[in-house]
């Protein structure tokens, strides 16, 4: 089975007599997760069908209907969301700032491989703006530090660099070999530094120019190096900047990126839907702007919604995605408010409209797409209101988010 508590997919988790084995805390949590909503309209329970009738309703009289979220649904409902906003003209806003990278990544305009290429030949690993033993757990011990692979025979200790880049010492620093702290809202100077330094000028910053230094000379000696990007990266540094530093440390030697985010789906609806909002700026940087590739232009990361963007809609559909905790100011913006979750989320509390779905991997069957790209099977774990299921026993069967969908794009 395989659980889908965050975009690494793990597939070796059994459930047996409602104990889940071989799942992080993150996966037992999100699979054993029972904090189910009922079917809502005006804060009031009402059947499902009723749900679905205003939903439909609410989307049908939009002028300027907007989608947020997808990230957390099967690749099956992503279609049909996608046919859906078709239909009436909406927006499709996955709300993630790692969407502009994943796009790049898309059309190679950055070098990416497998998790098991890492794990098989990644020497020098790199954690940029990522926590990944807090988002991302068995990270390292499946791909990305402790495991031999074929050209890694003699472990960490000998075979693996890793180093940390964030603006905090976090849990994952622990374990590297070089940790480089980040001034707040000075990543961008670092990268420049960094970009200087690997072409062997002496950086002059704020940050220790000899560290930097050396930090160079680490990578360059890398014979598979890979740069794993959190969200203190892509949303602190323009795309074209990362760009351009991959290029950069691609003349020396092999070096990929992947995206580290949690949405479990969102690299095949960001592969759909690239960067919808990516607005064309000129960054003047001493990065090495005669690597910078044309077509790539030098853009803002996508960001997360502002409640300006949010107030131009007049519905929005939130689909796995928590607005008002991402957003705490949306609970009293003027549009309607539609949620189609499978868990109680603080937005679906201030919903208009509340419709209660399957969890995708959980109980409910799919597909999906993992971080590095790879499709990847979502058989169901177990079916909601089995008899005998222990933790699901009694707990009533809920409709997939590709069948509301449906019913949305045939009531529209
Ligand atoms: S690392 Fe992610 S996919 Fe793997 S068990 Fe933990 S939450 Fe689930």
């Amino acid at each position: 089975m395989t659980c889908t508590g965050c975009a690494l997919l793990c597939e070796d988790i059994d459930v047996h007599d409602g104990e889940v084995r071989h799942a992080c805390r993150i996966g037992a949590a999100h699979i054993l997760n029972r904090q189910q909503i009922d079917p809502m309209v005006n804060h009031e329970v009402v059947s499902i069908d009723d749900a679905i009738r205003r939903a439909a309703a609410l989307l049908a009289d939009a002028e300027r209907p907007m989608f947020l979220g997808f990230g957390n649904s099967v690749t099956e409902t992503q279609a049909a969301g996608v046919r859906l906003a078709e239909k009436i003209g909406a927006g499709i806003d996955t709300c993630s700032t790692h969407t502009g990278l994943i796009d790049d990544i898309v059309h190679s305009w950055v070098r990416t491989c497998t998790l098991p290429e890492v794990r098989d030949y990644a020497d020098v690993i790199l954690f940029w703006g990522a926590d990944p033993m807090n988002t991302h757990p068995r990270l390292l011990s499946g791909y990305a530090y402790y495991p031999r692979g074929k050209n890694r025979q003699h472990g960490w200790e000998e075979d693996r660099t890793a180093i940390a880049i964030d603006v905090r010492r976090s849990h994952t620093a622990s374990i590297c070999k070089g940790v480089y702290e980040i001034v707040p809202g000075r990543n961008i100077e670092f990268m420049d530094a960094l970009m200087l330094a690997l072409r062997n000028k002496v950086p002059k910053t704020v940050y220790d120019s000899k560290q930097i230094l050396k930090l160079a000379s680490t990578l360059k000696k890398a014979e598979f190096g890979v740069i794993f990007a959190g969200p203190g990266l892509v949303e602190s540094v323009p795309r074209g900047a990362i760009i351009r530093l991959m290029d950069k440390l691609n003349e020396f030697s092999d070096f990929r990126i992947l995206p580290l985010y949690s949405p479990y789906n969102l690299r095949s609806i960001a592969a759909v839907k690239p960067a919808a909002t990516v607005t064309t700026t000129t960054t003047d940087t001493a990065t090495d702007t005669t690597a910078a590739r044309e077509h790539q232009g030098d853009c803002t990361p996508t960001s997360k919604p502002t409640l300006a963007s949010l107030r131009e809609a007049d519905c929005l559909l939130c689909v796995g995605f928590d607005l008002v905790s991402s957003l705490p100011q949306a609970h009293d913006i003027d549009a309607s408010i539609i949620v189609i979750d499978p868990n109680k989320t603080l937005t679906a509390v201030c919903a208009d409209v509340v419709i209660p779905c399957a969890a995708g991997g959980v109980d409910l069957a799919g597909t999906a797409v993992r971080m590095d790209g790879v499709e990847i099977d979502l058989p169901c774990i177990m079916e909601t209101g089995q008899a005998g299921a222990g933790i699901w026993a009694g707990t009533p069967a809920r409709m997939s988010d590709a069948s509301i969908m449906k019913r949305l794009l045939e009531a529209v």
